[in-house]
């Protein structure tokens, strides 16, 4: 690595059989704490999933540790390095499912799932004629960045896809479909799907987009915005080559890629928008939400209800299209 950052966060999971993903959520909780790591891990039946942060020496002893245990000897960690940790906490919860896809005859991807695709070969399929690609996250991941020509499917959590892709289908129809997501697990069991569902020719990103990023050919190329990552760092470069700005801002469409949550804690919906158009709209998707009796951004300034309605009153004189 070329780089001196203190710490790292580590992505990475594997498909393999955990016998009592219970007990071994509470040992490896135990040891994740000792180690000093913060992050999110979920532990099933079928296998890991996590993303933790910690110093360089602290992740070393993770993958040390894993990599000792014959399950996951050849687990593969994606690593960033980073200033800081990614998480506030450490939490490894046991999960039925790696990935909330809840099909009625769930898929292993150990037994079906798409071609597995290099990033080399993957930029290369997408540069097909007969290709679609296929994103298989939600519609704020897509909306941050998304690799050029991609489809975004309207959903807003990942067991939606297969509603969407039956409803769609002939978007994908005697197609070769491509798809990816952020570190490869969602799509070695959609991808898994899409070929149960018929479709004959399925191919994933192996790695997913953040390997992509740092695969020394391709470089992260054909790959526009940010990608979206679920921890504070919130998004992450994938294009080393050009940086093309795809988010927009909510308010007024210009060029974005910050993310805010709704000041309304109930609310909490997270949306691109620049750090003017925070003040302007009191960090809030609707005149409901700025209204919220909790909302935070409120709190924060110290506003008194009669300056909340004066601010509201002003908008909605401006007109604008989304509040
Ligand atoms: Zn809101």
């Amino acid at each position: 690595m070329t780089t001196s950052k203190e710490f790292r966060v580590l992505l990475y999971y594997h498909y393999v059989t955990i016998e009592d993903p219970e007990e071994f959520a509470k040992q490896h909780l135990k040891f994740c704490k000792e180690t000093g790591l913060k992050g999110r891990i979920l532990v099933a039946n079928e296998g890991i999933n996590g993303t933790v942060s910690g110093t360089v020496e602290q992740t070393d002893r993770y993958i040390e540790m894993m990599n000792s245990d014959p399950r996951f000897a050849d687990m593969v960690f994606k690593i960033d390095e980073s200033d800081k940790h990614a998480f506030k906490k450490m939490h490894v919860r046991p999960r039925k499912e790696l990935v909330t896809l809840r099909l009625e005859d769930d898929i292993d991807p150990r037994q079906m799932t798409g071609k597995y695709l290099s990033p080399k070969e993957f930029y290369e399929a997408m540069q097909d004629e007969d290709t679609v690609i296929l994103d298989a996250r939600n519609d704020y991941e897509f909306d941050l960045g998304h690799f050029r020509g991609a489809i975004r499917p309207d959903i807003k959590t990942f067991r939606d896809l297969p509603d969407w892709v039956r409803e769609n289908k002939e978007m994908l129809e005697g197609k070769k479909v491509l798809t990816y997501c952020t570190g490869g697990i969602r799509c070695e069991k959609f991808s898994g799907w899409l070929v149960r569902e018929g479709f004959e020719d399925v191919g994933q990103l192996h790695g997913g987009i953040v390997s992509y990023g740092k695969d020394p050919e391709v470089q992260g190329e054909l790959w526009d915005g940010q990608c979206y990552v679920f921890d504070q760092r919130i998004a992450v470069p994938v294009n080393q080559k050009e940086h093309v700005i795809v988010g927009r801002d909510y308010f007024d469409g210009e060029p974005c890629e910050r993310y805010v949550n709704c000041a309304n804690p109930e609310c909490n919906r997270q949306f691109l928008c620049s750090e003017e158009n925070e003040h302007k709209y009191m960090r809030s998707c609707t005149d409901e939400c700025r209204e919220h009796p909790r909302n935070l951004y409120i709190k924060e300034n110290n506003l008194t209800e009669e300056e909340v309605k004066e601010r509201i009153e002003k908008l909605n004189e401006e007109n604008t299209v989304n509040a």
